[in-house]
């Protein structure tokens, strides 16, 4: 047995499936030419920012305790800060999540009496209890400091009108996010944040502007300091830890409030100064090295992803053709145990957990069931394959990951498989899947 279909087969996946993924592959060669030559492209600004840094093998070491000293953390930290066209950067693994960045970057650069405004719509779920949308236990309303929003206009475009009329001697910070999250907008490419960052300055020059850079890391060839950004927050379980990275969140931008984050973080009168590496760091450092290539893969798996489902009449944001700025990829399925069979497709192409089988849970921070599909080597890691759902109309399900594009494809194939067998796809759609 040495033929792709027979290593399929062994897997379960159906000829008519195979065939069909192939079919939608072939079309897709220029695309995927064009995404290795960004990766190429960012692996070499990676090695790049190394090189400058003089990263060298004791910064692989780590340290304990108070970690001060830490070499290898400080030059990580300027590798980011190279790499990012940033003055400054915090990369930590005492940062825990990507939410937890985000909170460490607004509860340290606002103050009692000033005021958030996020002119691009509802930040992603878990910032409602950041801010105090949802009230929370410890929220910026509950430390004084309040909130506006813009919403976009139904056309996507930026409602700058109400923006300017949002801005006041208040408004203090504006958080931009660059990736959809669970929301049905588009992602906004850097350019388009540039164009919104230099109206926000234009209206009152003061104002920091953040951006929330969760999974846009790697996708283009600029990053949102490049556009004028005052900080740029992450989490290195999704693009920039490569996979690698167990854990971890970064925070890179203005040398002022990156020092805020760091007092906030360890301590006032300590901040950068202690926070002992322990042995994370060969993983964020390699762990970066891949980041280009890993957010390549995902980036095809996502398209595969678009124009299959596109081509079998099921609603995908973005589209099968579209330009992309991250690398989720929503598809509307419009009942539940679609959505549920997808999942447990992508799980039963997984490494890890094969075997077993996600259900909807009541998760922390969200306001309906949610379905995880996760068969990850680090817990919750979302750069590799995965694929969750609230169990909430228009019962979307919303992918992104693969460490390589061999197991994004085999999850695709796998979970189109699944609604195959689960009956779900119409006879029509099946009909679709021959040629
Ligand atoms: C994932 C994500 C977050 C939160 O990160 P966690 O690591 O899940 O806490 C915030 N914003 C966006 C856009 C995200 O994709």
């Amino acid at each position: 047995m040495t033929t792709l279909q027979e290593m399929y087969a062994s897997l379960d996946i159906d000829a008519q499936v195979l065939a069909f993924g192939e079919h939608i592959l072939e079309n897709l060669k220029d695309r995927f030419a064009a995404i290795d030559e960004t990766a190429e492209y960012n692996q070499l600004k990676v090695i790049r920012a190394m090189q400058k840094a003089r990263v060298s093998e004791a910064c692989l070491l780590g340290t304990t305790g108070y970690g001060y000293n830490d070499i290898g953390r400080d030059t990580l930290e300027e590798v980011y800060a190279n790499l990012f066209h940033a003055e400054d950067a915090l990369v930590r693994p005492q940062i825990t999540c990507g939410t937890h960045a985000l909170a460490l970057a607004l509860m340290s650069n606002l103050r009692p009496g000033d005021e958030l405004l996020s002119p691009v719509g509802k930040p992603y779920d878990t910032l409602e209890e950041v801010i105090g949308i949802r009230d929370s236990k410890g929220s910026l309303k509950e430390y004084g400091v309040s909130y506006s929003q813009v919403d976009l206009l139904p056309d996507g475009s930026f409602d700058y009108d109400g923006i300017r009329a949002a801005i006041h001697e208040k408004t203090k910070l504006v958080t931009i996010q660059r990736s959809k999250g669970y929301e049905p907008r588009k992602t906004l490419s850097v350019e388009r944040i540039g164009e919104l960052i230099s109206f926000i300055k234009s209206c009152k020059p003061d104002v920091l502007c953040m951006v929330d850079n969760c999974y846009g890391e790697f996708v283009e060839r600029i990053e949102p300091v490049e556009v004028g950004a005052d900080m740029v927050v992450g989490s290195l379980i999704k693009n920039p830890g490569g996979g690698l990275a167990p854990i971890g969140g970064y925070i890179v931008g203005k040398k002022e409030c990156v020092e805020n984050a760091a007092y906030r973080l360890t301590s006032p009168g300590l901040g950068k100064e202690v926070g002992a590496s322990l042995g994370v760091l060969p993983a964020f450092y390699q762990g970066l090295f891949l980041a280009p290539t890993v957010t390549a893969s995902a980036l095809k798996g996502a398209i595969f992803a678009a124009n299959i489902f596109e081509t079998l009449g099921f609603s995908v944001v973005p589209n099968a053709k579209e330009d992309r700025f991250d690398i989720i990829q929503a598809i509307t399925f419009g009942k539940p145990e679609a959505v549920i069979s997808f999942c447990k497709g992508i799980q039963a192409a997984a490494s890890v957990d094969s075997h077993l089988s996600p259900e909807p849970w009541d998760m922390p921070g969200y306001d309906a069931p949610v379905i995880m599909a996760a068969g990850a080597f680090v817990s919750g890691s979302s750069i590799e394959l995965s694929a969750d759902g609230p169990i909430k109309p228009p019962y979307a399900v919303y992918m992104q990951g693969g460490l390589t594009f061999p197991h994004a494809k085999f999850g695709m194939l796998k979970a189109l498989q699944n609604l195959k067998n689960d009956g779900i796809l119409t006879k029509e759609q099946c009909e679709r899947m021959t040629f």
